[in-house]
C-alpha cells in the first residue's frame, strides 16, 4: 500500500512547479488536502492525494495533458500531524527542489501570485476562478470568476529580472534554476522577497524575453513549452543535445516520419522563426490553417504569425499558447493508477 502511495505522489510530483509561465493555476495545498468530500469524506480528514485529485480536475478544465499546478504550501504542513510523515517528507522534498513555494500565510501568497502573475486562483475558500468540487473521476472544477487579464504591470517587470535569494539552499531562487523560469517573488513594502526565506532577493540582471507555447498531437494538448530569445529551443522526435521530445506521444507512423530534430525555433524581435531541419519538411498552417499553408523544407525558415500553427506531421504540431486547444476529452489521470483503497481511514 506505501508503495501505491509513493506511485501516486510521484505522479503528482510531475504537474507541480512555480514557472508562471508554465503553470495554469494556483492554489493552497492546506485547503486541497482538507477537501474531503472529493472522495467522499469517508478517508482522513487531510490527505496530499486529494492535490492530485484537484490537479486532474484543472488538466480536464483547461485541456493540457500535462498540466502544472503552481502549488504553494503553508509553513505549518511541514509539521501538520494530519498528515503522514511520509506525506511531510514528499512536500519537504518537493519544497527544497522548488516544485512547490512554501511560505508562512499560503491563502494571501495564492492571491498575490495571481495578481502578479495572471493565473487563475483554484480555491473554494477564496475569490478564484475555479472552485474544485466532487465530480466524475474524483473532482471537477466548478467556474465562478472569469480568467484573469494577464500579470500586473508590478508582475511583469519582476519576471523581466532573475532574482537571486541570500540563503544558498534556497529551492525557488538559487543559482540552478536559471534555464527553467522562477517562482514569482513576493511583495513586501514594495520590495521583492523570497516566500520561504522572507529575505530581500537580490537582482541579477534581465532575463531574455520569452513566449510560450504549447504541442498538440493526436488532438489532445500535451505539454507547454517555452522558447526564449536566450538560446534556440529543437523540437523533434528524440532532440540530441536536448530540446523538446515529442517521442513518447507519436504512434508508429509519426514515429517513421517525424525527425529526431525536426525544426528549430529561434526568438527574435521579428517573432518566433521556425527553421525546418528534418527529412520530410514542415507544413506552416497560417492563421491555424484558415489562410492556407505553405511546406519548409530543410534550411528554409519563416517567421510565425500570432495564429499559425506548426505541423511536424498530420496530428503533431505546435502554435503559441491559446493559438491552438484540445480538440477531445482527456482520459489521462495522475490518481488514475490510484486503488480507492488507499483513501480510506488507516
Ligand atoms: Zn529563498
Amino acid at each position: 500500500m506505501r508503495f501505491e502511495v509513493s506511485q501516486v505522489l510521484d505522479a503528482i510530483e510531475r504537474r507541480l512547479g512555480t514557472d508562471p509561465a508554465l503553470a495554469a493555476g494556483v492554489l493552497d495545498v492546506a485547503e486541497m488536502m482538507y477537501c474531503a468530500d472529493l472522495d467522499g469524506g469517508a478517508g482522513r480528514p487531510a490527505n496530499l492525494l486529494r492535490l492530485g485529485l484537484v490537479i486532474d480536475a484543472l488538466a480536464r478544465q483547461v485541456g493540457e495533458e500535462q498540466v502544472i499546478a503552481y502549488c504553494v504550501v503553508d509553513k505549518s504542513l511541514l509539521s501538520n500531524q494530519d498528515l503522514t510523515s511520509n506525506e511531510r517528507m514528499v512536500m519537504r522534498r518537493w519544497a527544497d527542489d522548488g516544485l512547490v513555494e512554501v511560505i508562512q500565510g499560503a491563502a494571501p501568497r495564492v492571491v498575490e501570485v495571481s495578481e502578479l502573475t495572471g493565473l487563475p486562483v483554484i480555491s473554494r475558500a477564496l475569490p478564484s476562478t475555479w472552485a474544485p468540487i466532487p465530480g466524475a473521476g474524483g473532482a471537477a472544477m466548478n467556474p465562478r470568476n472569469s480568467i484573469p487579464h494577464g500579470p500586473s504591470q508590478t508582475g511583469q517587470r519582476m519576471m523581466s529580472r532573475w532574482w537571486h535569494c541570500p540563503d544558498p539552499e534556497c529551492g525557488g531562487f538559487g543559482p540552478l534554476r536559471r534555464s527553467t523560469g522562477q517562482p514569482i517573488p513576493r511583495l513586501r513594502g514594495g520590495q521583492p522577497g523570497c516566500p520561504r526565506h522572507d529575505a530581500p532577493l537580490q537582482d541579477t540582471g534581465p532575463r531574455a524575453p520569452q513566449q510560450v507555447l504549447a504541442v498538440r498531437v493526436d488532438g489532445l494538448i500535451r505539454t507547454r513549452f517555452v522558447v526564449t530569445a536566450a538560446a534556440p529551443v529543437v523540437v523533434g522526435r528524440a532532440p540530441e543535445g536536448g530540446g523538446l521530445m515529442l517521442g513518447q506521444w507519436l504512434g508508429e507512423e509519426a514515429r517513421a516520419k517525424v525527425s529526431r530534430s525536426h525544426v528549430s525555433l529561434s526568438l527574435t524581435q521579428q517573432g518566433i522563426t521556425v527553421t525546418d531541419l528534418s527529412m520530410n519538411g514542415t507544413t506552416v498552417k497560417l492563421g491555424g490553417a484558415a489562410d492556407g499553408e505553405l511546406v519548409l523544407t530543410k534550411g528554409a525558415h519563416r517567421v510565425l504569425g500570432a495564429s499559425d500553427l506548426v505541423e511536424l506531421f498530420p496530428g503533431v504540431e505546435f502554435g503559441r499558447l491559446g493559438a491552438l486547444s484540445s480538440t477531445r476529452q482527456l482520459d489521462g489521470s495522475v490518481v488514475a493508477e490510484a486503488p480507492t483503497m488507499i483513501f480510506r481511514p488507516n
